[in-house]
């Protein structure tokens, strides 16, 4: 410890003498006598003392104790004794103690003595506040770091503020921050600061090995590196008498080094720099993270981009509140979008029913619903909407004005042909029939004209079919009216009752008097269920059962057709509601054309109801109807819509949707893009 630093102002008399004898707790005292206050100010630089003894009787001595009061300095009054007061007054002024008997050496040593423990114990405080200010100026630092770091993506705007405060609270003279490249090998000088006002002659090497570099050392340790005052060689070859390195690492990986130096001052870094220094590297590593994630994200967002653009289809994408967040040149173009559509509302931005349409048809995450969607450029497109979790709708627009129009075309040819061939056609038949009447016939002759009667009774059930299917594919308008479901059912059973009796199948039917009133063509429904039934009857053996079940389910009717009959293989299941698809069994020698059940589907897609089946090999096979209770017409729908796609209400409520037990949804049957298959 230090001697004790003792000045005295004024005359020192017996005091002097009063250190110097032997006390029973002797103090260590360096003392300095100066014999006015001009000279006491002086000898407080250079002396620098713990206590300061004044002789109160000397001029100026008030004013010269009122200016050192805020020093910690231990003050005690000499002199003659003064009146209590008077020493009142004074110890008001900040002074500690009065010698009262400057020869008593025990007296001098122990009034010197409290005097500087005040001192120390002022001093500590002192220090405590210090070190709180300077916590409190390195926290607001930091938080200004923090603030910067949430507040900005970009290295070059986060980095520099830390390396500065790096500098600036462990007082080095230079700081630097090198970033690990991809191999993870090479560590490459990001950003360099110096104090030193003199620039570097030579410029230091910007790239070190990771291997065997000091920075290189904080990345392989994972620990910081801090060499103490003497001198060292960098391995950039500078020279410099203290250094602290740490890594910044984040979620346990290093990204690079944080490191400050000193080059000229004597000085090094403590513990508590060191402390800092890896929150702040801490702190930079999280922002080199975030930058670089950002920075791919951005990449990775141009080139989705890019390809977006790049799509000939119209794309567009919204969140799940149908704010639009993505847009294609395609689309902006079809759909006749500003740029500033933008985050907007789709439906305030877009003016297009089909669309809103497709839009309130809302699928579950992951699940996708089909529309045709006709533009006011007279093309059509079928659109598909995907919900996507974490991102919202996405829509691609798929052009098949060519399919429409070929699809027109061959329906205007299927007419006009089955047209023509059915005038002539009935010309044959009428004359074979006519054949046994104008002369007998021979038992061979006899089987010759059944059988092509019967051929002609193909071709004409042919040639119905298709020009009925052509009707309703070509949007020739059905009556509609309201009707009775139950009534359409039962004349469909009375018609087929006969043949089911012929082959000797029970017709068990469960249909409520009661089921809701629905808005449709009767005579079409009726064709619909007489197909399901007359299908039922014709691959159901003899003895089989038939069962015909209707409810009402979430404001549709269901009507279910089921049979015990030979059923269908799984792998013909979802083409049987295609034109032509017969399913082949051997030996089968039912007749039939292929049309009766695409003739089902388009019926009832016209009135916005779906069919399906479910079928089991030898067990037999159930058709479902679902048709949308609706007693009045809808709001009037556009012509085209009312033809093509189903609108929104045509669909059952979402879970039964997705719960619909096998893939044979009417919609999945023709190919995709061209609804007439
Ligand atoms: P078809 O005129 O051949 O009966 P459909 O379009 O009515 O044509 O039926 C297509 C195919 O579906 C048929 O070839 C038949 O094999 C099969 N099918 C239809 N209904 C049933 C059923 N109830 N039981 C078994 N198979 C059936």
């Amino acid at each position: 410890m230090r001697e004790t630093r003792v000045l005295v102002v004024g005359e020192m008399g017996a005091l002097r003498e009063a250190l110097r004898a032997p006390v029973r707790e002797p103090l260590r005292v360096e003392l300095r006598e100066v014999p006015s206050v001009p000279e006491a100010e002086a000898a407080l630089e250079t002396f620098q003392p713990d206590v300061v003894l004044v002789d109160w009787r000397l001029p100026e001595a008030e004013a010269f104790l009122e200016r050192v009061r805020p020093r910690p300095l231990g003050l005690i009054l000499i002199g003659p004794p003064l009146p209590a007061p008077e020493i009142v007054r004074w110890l008001r002024q900040g002074v500690h103690d009065f010698l009262l008997a400057p020869d008593h050496p025990d007296e001098v040593v122990e009034t010197i003595r409290q005097a500087l423990d005040r001192v120390q114990e002022r001093r500590r405080i002192l220090g405590l506040v210090e070190r709180l200010q300077r916590q409190l100026q390195q926290l607001s630092v930091l938080y200004e770091v923090g603030q910067t770091l949430a507040a900005s993506l970009r290295l070059e705007e986060i980095l520099p503020p830390m390396v500065e405060a790096a500098i600036h609270f462990t007082g080095a003279e230079e700081g630097s921050v090198w970033l690990l490249d991809k191999s993870g090998e090479v560590l490459r000088l990001y950003l360099h600061r110096s104090r030193i006002p003199e620039p570097e002659v030579a410029a230091p090497p910007t790239t070190l090995r990771v291997a065997d570099s000091l920075p290189g050392r904080a990345i392989r340790t994972g620990r910081p590196i801090l060499l103490g005052p003497g001198l060292h060689k960098l391995d950039t070859g500078v020279l410099v008498r203290a250094l602290l390195y740490v890594p910044m690492q984040a979620h346990g990986r290093a990204l690079g080094v944080l490191g400050v130096v000193h080059r000229l001052s004597e000085a090094g870094f403590s513990e508590a720099d060191v402390h800092l220094l890896r929150m702040l590297g801490d702190y930079a590593a999280v922002a080199i993270e975030k930058a670089r994630l950002f920075e791919a994200m951005q990449t990775e967002k141009g080139k989705l981009e890019a390809i977006l653009q790049g799509i000939e289809e119209p794309v567009l994408v919204t969140d799940f509140a149908e704010n639009l967040i993505l847009l294609n040149r395609a689309a902006q173009q079809h759909l006749g979008l500003p740029a500033e559509a933008m985050g907007r509302p789709l439906r305030a931005v877009v003016a297009h029913e089909e669309l809103h349409a497709l839009f309130d048809r809302k699928p579950l995450p992951g699940h996708t619903v089909r529309q045709e969607i006709t533009l006011s450029d007279r093309l059509t497109f079928q659109a598909s909407l995907t919900a996507v979790a974490g991102v919202g709708y996405v829509v691609v627009m798929q052009d098949i004005t060519y399919l429409k129009e070929l699809d027109r075309i061959k329906s205007e040819f299927l007419s006009i042909v089955s047209h023509d061939v059915r005038t002539p056609l009935t010309t044959i038949r009428g004359y074979v029939s006519l054949l046994p009447r104008v002369g007998p016939l021979n038992p061979r002759q006899q089987e010759f004209v059944e059988k092509v009667e019967r051929a002609m009774r193909t071709i004409v059930e042919l040639l119905n079919n298709l020009l009925d299917l052509s009707r309703l594919e070509s949007g020739h308008a059905l009556s509609m009216e309201r009707c009775s479901p139950t009534q359409i059912l039962h004349e469909a059973i009375q018609i087929i009752r006969p043949q089911a009796e012929e082959k000797g199948q029970a017709l068990v039917l469960e249909i409520p008097p009661d089921l809701p009133t629905l808005y449709g063509d009767p005579r079409r429904l009726e064709q619909v269920f007489l197909n399901l039934l007359s299908n039922a009857v014709k691959y159901t053996p003899p003895g089989g059962r038939i069962t015909v079940r209707a409810m009402e389910r979430d404001g549709h009717l269901m009507v279910q057709v089921s049979d015990t009959g030979v059923g269908i293989p799984p792998a013909d299941l979802p083409h049987i509601f295609s034109k032509f698809y017969r399913v082949r069994r051997e030996g089968e020698t039912t007749e039939g054309t292929g049309l009766g059940l695409a003739i089902v589907k388009s019926i009832v897609e016209r009135h916005g109801g779906r069919v399906w089946a479910e079928s089991e090999v030898g067990k037999g096979s159930t058709f479902t109807v679902l048709l949308p209770c609706r007693p009045e017409a809808p709001p009037a729908p556009s012509p085209r819509r009312a033809r093509e796609a189903s609108p929104q209400h045509a669909e059952p409520p979402h879970e039964q949707q997705h719960s619909q037990p096998d893939p044979i949804a009417a919609g999945q049957a023709p190919p995709e893009g061209n609804p007439t298959g």
